[in-house]
């Protein structure tokens, strides 16, 4: 942790900036200067209303942002209890609330972002038709823990964007979802990612008829020392799996093209192995530690501080009392820890603590007992302690020795204080010290340097903030947005979603909000990323463009430190089930805070559901044994990407499946081809293989099947005759695989209408029995309504 990394300056200024009012874009703020009205957080309920710069100003108005809205549909906010797709993009919602909405009439579903844009008629009849639930789709099996011979468990395969998310189905007969949050992520942005069909030797134990239709996809999930992660799929037939390995292979090669060519904005976050707590089996709890130098850490274990040099693999004991928050400043001269049963704040050098291990000569302030929480302002030397509902705030000063603190003031809040850390702000001109406080379902900025009014940042007025104040939300952290074009905006970390809010005005400006794939266990923040630890991964986030780019396969995972770069991961996938300590950085951080010695390889690695032997599989190589995978045109070696990868595009992957049923064979995805008077020997003669041109286009959804059609209407003898093989040409188009064609050729006339249905028939309006719940919390009604939904079918209807 850098010393230093308190002092993020964000300046409150006026601006005036356009934004476009598109989604996952600043508005404009309507209030161009400071004189804004704000409530008073810590009176609860006082009308009495003042600006951040301690004039009052009662008149001025402050507009909440426009509920969004489709003329063709009455969407209303949803909280999904089962898994969705949008039936616009066909991605998954993903989300703990507030996941998307749904028409109150034809019981359509969507993501918040693509509700403005659909233009489908609202067609409420369609909701009575029979059709296929979701959980028939996309089903996968995955070896169970301990590998294939305990058998498998079966996954709802879906996808979102560059993510494919497993959500597991309970084993019994009617295959519920059994929570639905992911089960396990895999990120397709993975440097190192992997899909490739398996041999026998790769699926040991499975049925000899199975490991055709298994396939392989490995992920990279500590980079020192190198571990990846394996998993086995199962599908239902050898053709489908081959669809999977080639989209998924396909899908992975143009991401890479894109994050080579720098046309994606990306986070590239690795781990290396920092520590084995097997070496200190104290450590295996450690609750915070911070960064002494490149070499050195200091951690807090179960039973004592400990100073741990990482390029040495040691530890040395430096005191015995339990430490449950810690802090170093000065430049590493004052250490401040929150200790012991009584959980007081201790002062004390730490340069005489490292010469003198167990040594106890802190200073203790007996008035901090009990204390929740600290945070310390590394340049003013401002310390704020939380004690349940008050905050006492102190100065510190670092000379003489021992290291002596003056009381300053006591403020008192509503509720207990869960969250709490002081940033430097820059207001018109001057830096200021504000410290933020959070308690459920509210943030707080409380200025420290005169009497001033504290802030509430979520402001009563927005009707669409109304579920905040149905249910507590616990409040997690404050994280500045930080961009070119203005520094005063905020997003407010909750436990199940994240919000924008304007910093001087605490009205939201921005009507996307983050979405976590499960409950956070920890956060942290790198400037410009938010990393969101979860049960199941480290979820990474852009603030600035509010997308999620990155998910690493770290389970059980949570930060040490405030900027998340050191963090204890108990995933039992790790090499040698210990648990470890891990550096998360940037892979092209040329400026590591450690330097963290790079380890070697074990020979062991770890898989899904068990140990993974290597053997003979073909990593990387990706061979599908389907004739309709030779291609029309060769594979290109070499070229360069003009158009790239839109939202969704290529996407569909997934959802492109869905045009192949579980009982489809191969003779079945040739029949799609007959269509075409073109067979795969007259292809193959077309055009032969090019090795080098360049792209002028890419062939989109909806390209493709024209392509395909204009090849049917030529004779194919007239084709032959007409060209001849060239050597050396430019592409205009060029065709990914095969089975493209198949399932777009499909597209136009099953897709659409499979989705349709199926999403229609999955709310059907009787509000009976729990088949489906859909709470809604409405921006019109301003109240909270649970909705349950019952289906027709109650045979065909898994759901509980
Ligand atoms: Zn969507
Ligand atoms: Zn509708």
């Amino acid at each position: 942790m850098q010393l230093e990394k308190k002092t993020m300056k964000f300046l409150i200024q006026s601006y005036a900036i356009l934004v476009s009012p598109s989604l996952g874009q600043p508005l404009n703020d309507t209030n161009n200067d400071l004189s804004v009205t704000f409530d008073d957080g810590s009176s609860g309920g006082d009308d009495s209303s003042r600006t951040m710069s301690g004039s009052i100003n009662k008149n001025q108005t402050i507009r909440p942002l426009v509920p969004l809205r489709n003329e063709l549909h009455d969407f209303m906010i949803a909280n999904f209890h089962v898994t969705a797709m949008c039936d616009d993009c066909q991605n998954a919602l993903i989300g703990i609330v507030r996941q998307g909405f749904v028409c109150q009439r034809c019981k359509l579903i969507c993501h918040p972002d693509c509700m403005e844009k659909i233009s489908t008629s609202c067609r409420p009849s369609i909701k009575d038709r029979n059709r296929p639930s979701l959980l028939d789709q996309h089903i996968v099996r995955i070896p169970k823990a301990g590998g294939i011979k305990k058998g498998w468990s079966k996954y709802q395969l879906l996808n979102l964007q560059t993510k494919l998310l497993f959500y597991e189905l309970s084993s019994d007969k009617d295959q519920k979802i059994t929570w639905p949050q992911p089960a396990f992520i895999i990120d397709l942005t993975d440097d190192e990612f992997t899909v490739s069909s398996v041999t026998s030797s790769d699926a040991y134990h499975a049925n000899k008829k199975d490991v055709s239709s298994i396939f392989k996809i490995s992920v990279l999930k500590v980079s020192s020392p190198k571990q990846f992660q394996h998993t086995l799929i199962l599908t239902n037939n050898e053709s489908e799996k081959n669809q999977y390995v080639n989209m998924l292979s396909d899908l992975s090669s143009k991401v890479k093209t894109l994050k080579q060519t720098g046309s994606t904005r990306g986070a590239n976050f690795i781990a290396k192995e920092l520590f084995d707590t097997s070496k200190c089996s104290s450590l295996k709890e450690t609750t915070a530690a911070v960064i002494l130098d490149q070499d050195r850490i200091i951690a807090c274990g179960e039973d004592g501080l400990y100073l741990l040099d990482i390029s040495k693999d040691t530890s040395t004991k430096l005191s015995d009392k339990r430490v449950h928050q810690l802090s170093v400043i000065s430049n590493g001269e004052l250490l401040i820890t929150l200790a012991g049963k009584q959980r007081t704040i201790r002062l004390q050098s730490l340069k005489s603590l490292i010469e003198h291990p167990l040594s106890s000569l802190d200073n203790k302030i007996i008035e901090t007992k009990n204390s929740t929480t600290f945070a310390i302002h590394s340049i003013s030397l401002i310390l704020c302690v939380a004690i349940k509902n008050r905050i006492l705030v102190y100065q510190l000063f670092s000379t003489p020795k021992p290291y002596h603190y003056s009381f300053i003031r006591e403020f008192n809040i509503i509720q207990n204080v869960t969250y709490l850390e002081i940033l430097t702000i820059n207001i018109n001109q001057t830096e200021q010290q504000i410290l933020w406080y959070g308690y459920p379902s509210t943030f707080v900025a409380q200025r420290l340097d005169q009497q001033c009014p504290s802030v509430s940042l979520l402001r009563d007025e927005d009707p669409t903030l109304q579920f905040f104040r149905d249910k507590p939300i616990e409040a997690l952290r404050v994280v500045p947005v930080t961009n070119s074009s203005s520094i005063n905006e905020l997003l407010l970390v909750f436990r199940e979603l994240g919000i924008y809010v304007s910093c001087s005005t605490g009205m939201r400006t921005r009507h996307r909000e983050l979405m976590w794939t499960a409950l956070p266990i920890s956060t942290a923040f790198s400037d410009p990323y938010l990393l969101i630890y979860t049960e199941k991964s480290v979820d990474i986030y852009d603030v600035p463009s509010a997308t999620w780019l990155q998910s690493l396969p770290l389970s059980r995972t949570r930060s040490l430190t405030s900027d998340g770069c050191i963090c204890l991961s108990h995933d039992s996938e790790l090499l040698n089930h210990h648990s470890k300590l891990l550096y998360l950085i940037q892979k092209t951080n040329l400026n590591p805070l450690l330097n963290v010695p790079e380890r070697a390889s074990s020979k062991s690695l770890a898989t899904r559901g068990g140990r993974f032997r290597v053997g003979s599989s073909v990593v990387g190589t990706i061979k599908s044994t389907t004739s309709s995978s030779i291609a029309p045109i060769s594979g290109p070696k070499d070229f360069t990407h003009i158009s790239h990868l839109g939202k969704g595009e290529g996407l569909q992957i997934i959802s492109g499946l869905k045009q192949v049923s579980p009982t489809s064979t191969l003779s079945s995805i040739n029949h799609s081809n007959s269509g075409s008077t073109l067979n795969t020997n007259n292809r193959r003669s077309l055009i032969s293989g090019p090795q080098n041109f360049v792209h002028l286009t890419h062939i989109g959804p909806s390209d493709i099947s024209t392509f395909a059609s204009d090849l049917s209407t030529t004779n194919t003898t007239t084709n032959k005759a007409v060209i001849s093989a060239p050597m050396n040409f430019r592409h205009q188009v060029h065709i990914g695989h095969n089975d493209e064609i198949d399932q777009l050729n499909n597209t136009n006339n099953s897709r659409k209408g499979v989705i349709y249905e199926q999403q229609t028939n999955s709310v059907p309006l009787k509000q009976q029995q729990q088949q489906q719940q859909v709470t809604s919390s409405g921006n019109s009604t301003l109240s909270s309504q649970s909705l349950s939904f019952k289906d027709e079918d109650d045979s065909d209807q898994p759901l509980e």
